[in-house]
């Protein structure tokens, strides 16, 4: 384990079970239709590399950035879109793929301007959820495992950019970003 790791939450075989229910669900339920892919960039990616190859309908892929929490551990409750799809996704079912959903904040507003933008469908894929968080109410359509109100880290999510690398989902430990006080 890392040094800067508290514990272990996900190992990576759970993750990978966690990522072929989810493909099953998404395989069932489009019944083979196409699908776009849409990554949320970037701590989605090692999830949705993984999740993509389980899929079997014929499956385009695009990237979406959205501002993050930089430095800091607590949403800043607006998003601020720093990267677009390339392509109009009138008439296309879209699934949305994110790593972690906390305040909803960000796949809420996602999802409405897709639907804005008339996909035919537009439904939400988040590996973690992080319910007890919640501030507004969006509809999850494939949701990997709910974790505890704690900091986690590794398969694609980071503090300050790093830790992205590990192939497990841990939580951070406090020392890393809290500064002691005597
Ligand atoms: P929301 O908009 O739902 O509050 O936040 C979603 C985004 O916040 C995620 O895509 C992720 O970037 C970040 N986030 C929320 N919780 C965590 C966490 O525990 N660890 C990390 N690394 N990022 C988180
Ligand atoms: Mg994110």
């Amino acid at each position: 384990m890392h040094k800067d790791v508290e514990k272990i939450l996900i190992n990576e075989t759970e993750l990978q079970e966690i990522v072929q229910n989810i493909a099953e669900k998404i395989n069932s339920d489009l019944n083979g239709e196409p699908l776009l892919v849409v990554i949320i960039l970037k701590g989605s990616t090692p999830f949705a590399m993984d999740l993509i190859k389980k899929l079997t309908m014929p499956v385009e892929i695009d990237f979406m950035q959205v501002s993050s929490y930089g430095k800091s551990t607590a949403s800043s409750g607006f998003i601020n879109l720093k990267k677009d799809i390339e392509q109009d996704i009138t008439g296309k079912n879209v699934l949305i793929v994110e790593d972690i959903i906390d305040s909803g904040n960000t796949l809420n507003k996602i999802k409405k301007l897709f639907e804005h933008r008339q996909a035919k469908s537009v439904k939400i894929c988040a590996l973690l959820d992080k319910p007890s968080r919640r501030v507004v109410d969006v509809d999850v359509d494939y949701s990997g495992t709910e974790i505890p109100d704690e900091f986690v880290i590794g398969y694609g999510l980071d503090y300050a950019e790093q830790y992205r690398n590990l192939p497990y989902v841990g939580v951070l430990k406090k020392s890393v970003y809290e500064k002691v006080v005597d």
